[in-house]
């Protein structure tokens, strides 16, 4: 993702996993594994809890990264049945520990552990009538109401207590969780976050996106659809479905910018819908240049497509530092400068001389944009050209994703043109909405609220 600074750009939300075995197995090695090749989905805590057979639970959970919050000795202890994950970012509650998942309690049916990758738009009022009622709060996140509001239900079964929450809950939701020997998952009605379920002969896998399934060698079974909830135990699979008939509306920068390219959602690989995206942005307005340049990391399979479209070769332009992780924000704007500096910088070799077309994912602020042209001009570029494979952002999202408040968004108040002479770019292209749902080949099943304030749920309730 081009989130190498993290100020200017949507932010990912979550990543759930979720491992299920007969027998005792290394659940906590796959569900880290499988964590790992999630992380791009959240970077600010891990964690990871793990059902035994004699209904014992692990958990352990930390700030950071996967690999920071693991070591290999609390690794060894993580063997047993059913092991569930998440990596955050953080949307709604502030970014500490108590607010790290899996959340976990007891209730009617025992233990229940659970990962949540959304956002709720009623979590406020919920949490305010179970506060009423007597509920006590560890965290300040929408996820502990969801755990409270299963836990609550748990004498009815494990599958009725997760449908009787999902009837009371409003937002976007990937639900990961364990309850009485099972792993259960559940898909908001809209299918707004992804989840996917995998299979390596008797062990079964729920993710949010494929490419963790690739990583622990399980293969792709389905995705859960929307309004879901599967049951993953012994006997297969089962599934149940929330009784409220909705539109899909899967959120479209999944496809943009949020998940790995080498995931497949709805049946739609990531790579090529960014592929897709750089050919229709050329055809919907060709821009003569001497390079492409893809926006390390998502911009890249779109500036091959726009490559490919145009017969322009695409080039490397940026060199990525990838072992910067996210920086704290520098107090001084030269510090700061300096900072995304070190993160990435323009290939002198690459670019002097030359025409450039830079193509990225997205424009939020227009801070990023700014310093990317300016970095190419300052490597000798001759023009720099700038196409975004999106629309222009013009509303915040209210299910998950971290953007700025409207007036914060650059196209929520300024024309193209305005905006082209603000970033320093000699052009400037978006792709159109049109084009946007040519290359994903279907007109509908996108949220695309942040693109035309038209949400799937209202976000005030
Ligand atoms: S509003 Fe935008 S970012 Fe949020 S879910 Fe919808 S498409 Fe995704």
């Amino acid at each position: 993702m081009s989130s190498f600074w993290s100020e200017d750009h949507l932010q990912e939300e979550c990543g759930v996993f979720g491992c299920f075995s007969p027998k005792d197995d290394d659940v906590g090695d796959y569900c880290y594994l499988g964590l790992l090749s999630l992380q791009h989905r959240g970077q600010e805590s891990a964690g990871i809890s793990v059902a035994q057979e004699d209904c014992q639970v692990i958990t352990t959970k930390g700030m950071g990264l996967i690999a920071q919050v693991f070591t290999r000795e609390a690794l060894v202890e993580m063997t047993g049945r059913i092991a569930v994950g998440h990596v955050r970012y953080s949307t709604t509650g502030t970014s500490n520990i108590e607010n790290a998942q899996p959340f976990e309690g007891h209730c009617k049916l025992g233990h229940l552990s659970m990962a949540h990758n959304g956002t709720l738009v009623n979590s406020e009022i919920l949490r305010s009538l179970m506060e009423d009622g007597g509920t006590v709060f560890q965290s300040t996140s929408d996820s502990e109401v969801i755990l409270n509001l299963i836990a609550r239900g748990s004498s009815k079964g494990s599958v009725k207590s997760v449908v009787d929450a999902m009837s009371a809950i409003k937002g976007s939701y990937a639900l990961v969780l364990t309850l009485e020997g099972k792993l259960m998952g559940a898909r908001d009605p809209y299918g707004l976050r992804p989840l996917c379920i995998g299979r390596k002969e008797d062990t079964w896998f729920l993710s949010s996106e494929s490419c963790a399934l690739n990583a622990v060698g399980a293969e792709f079974v389905r995705d859960v659809a929307p309004g879901e909830i599967v049951v993953l135990d012994q006997e297969g699979v089962q599934s149940f479905e929330l009784n409220k008939k909705n539109v899909q509306a899967t959120c479209v920068f999944e496809y943009i910018y949020f998940a790995r390219p080498d995931s497949i959602i709805d049946g739609m690989s990531v790579y090529e819908s960014r592929l897709r995206f750089g050919e229709e942005l050329y055809k919907e307005g060709a821009v003569e240049a001497d390079l492409v340049i893809g926006v390390p990391d998502s911009g890249i399979p779109a500036a091959l497509g726009y490559s490919r479209a145009s017969g322009i070769p695409f080039s490397l332009g940026f060199i990525k530092n990838h072992y910067v992780g996210r920086t704290f924000i520098h107090p001084s704007q030269e510090l700061r400068e300096r900072a995304v500096s070190v993160k990435l910088s323009a290939l002198e070799a690459d670019v002097r001389g030359k025409r450039v077309i830079l193509i990225d994912d997205s424009i939020v602020r227009g801070t990023t944009s700014r310093r990317l042209v300016s970095k190419m001009r300052q490597a000798g570029a001759k023009e720099v050209h700038f196409g975004v494979v999106s629309p222009p952002i013009i509303e915040p999202c209210y299910f998950g994703i971290d953007t700025p408040v409207s007036e914060e968004l650059i196209a929520n108040n300024m024309s193209v043109e305005d905006i082209r002479k603000e970033i320093g770019a000699d052009s400037l292209s978006y792709l159109s909405l049109d084009g946007l749902l040519k290359a994903l080949k279907k007109e509908k099943g996108f949220c695309l609220g942040c693109l035309t304030g038209q949400y799937p749920i209202s976000p005030h309730q």
